[in-house]
């Protein structure tokens, strides 16, 4: 008997098809000291990309690049502004995971264990552009940079240009409108800036006196 020659589309190699299999999640980290518009956006961009599935919100407890502040609103009430940010967001998750991880929290340590936990899911990087500026100071950025794929939004005041070669070519630049704010400015000003974040995170933050 002759075997026949089988033609047709080229199939995918097995591993390749159960990595297209994989739920795609992007992990965007931050202080959230507090959330505002600009992440909110950033989220929607994210999501909106078509690139991930969900966004898991992971909020630090002690960012490393951010050790020189001398103290961080408390955990409890990030988290909670977080929460009443994206109550009516869907495919969107508030993550609590680097609580529990060994301090500093280390962002390749975090995806790493992601990886290790979640094996159906492939994991993508979110990340405003200044982050992507400064990416080349993050501890072991070259590991990140080896196994995950980075996604990025514009920020006003920031410019990728200054990020490294290195960097720029495993990051995607997202179609986004650009919100000129940071957690910073609501710092400093408190109330006259309650219009940067949602209304339920603005009657927080008044509830508990934050940032008065
Ligand atoms: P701070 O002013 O305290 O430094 P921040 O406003 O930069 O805070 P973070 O919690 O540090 O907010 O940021 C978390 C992530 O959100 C980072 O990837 C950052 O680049 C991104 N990000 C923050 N603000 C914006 C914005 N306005 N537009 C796009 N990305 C943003």
């Amino acid at each position: 008997m002759v075997l026949q020659a089988i033609s047709g589309p080229v199939l995918p190699l097995p591993n390749e098809s159960a990595e297209m299999m994989k739920r795609r999640v992007g992990i965007f980290g931050g202080t959230f000291d507090p959330v505002h518009s600009g992440h909110i956006e950033a989220v929607h961009s994210f999501l909106e990309s078509g690139l991930i599935d969900e966004v898991w919100v992971m909020l630090t407890p002690d960012p490393p690049h951010k050790r020189h502040r001398s103290k961080h609103t408390p955990y409890k009430h990030r988290l909670r502004m977080l929460e009443l940010a994206f109550s009516e967001t869907e495919r969107v998750k508030i993550c609590t995971l680097e609580r529990e991880l060994p301090q500093p929290s280390y962002t390749l340590q975090t995806l790493q264990h992601l990886t290790t936990t979640y094996p159906d899911t492939r994991f993508f990087l979110c990340l405003g552009e200044d982050s992507v500026s400064s990416f080349h100071t993050w501890h072991r950025y070259r590991d990140i940079l080896s196994d995950f794929s980075l996604m990025a939004v514009k920020r006003p005041g920031s410019d990728a240009v200054e990020a490294e070669d290195e960097v720029l070519e495993k990051t995607i630049f997202l179609e986004h409108k650009p919100v000129d704010i940071s957690s910073t400015a609501i710092r400093q000003n408190g109330s006259d800036m309650e219009q940067m974040v949602p209304d339920t995170v603005a009657a927080y933050m008044e509830e508990h006196e934050l940032y008065t």
